[in-house]
């Protein structure tokens, strides 16, 4: 997993007159940003009324008159349900 860092945190050594030694060592000790990579997955249909999340394996049931992908937007287990592959 990469390392992320504040775009704002960067952008605020700007107006400081530092060296690119200074620049370089405030950047490499920088806490990292609290960020989360974002999974993508897609509903399975495993029966009329039951689907499951191709990330988690959790099931959900629908009354099949509605759009699973409308009502479940996203999964509990945070992915997103666009049908998309994580990369
Ligand atoms: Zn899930």
């Amino acid at each position: 997993m990469s390392d992320y860092i504040s775009k704002e945190e960067v952008l605020s050594l700007w107006h400081m007159k530092l060296s690119d030694k200074e620049i370089y060592r405030a950047i490499h000790d920088m806490p990292p940003a609290e960020v989360r990579e974002n999974t993508h997955g897609e509903w399975i249909k495993i029966s009329p009324n039951l689907y499951r999340c191709s990330e988690c394996g959790r099931v959900v049931e629908k009354d099949w008159m509605e759009d699973i992908q409308i009502d479940y937007p996203f999964c509990h287990c945070g992915a997103i349900m666009d049908g998309g592959k994580t990369e």
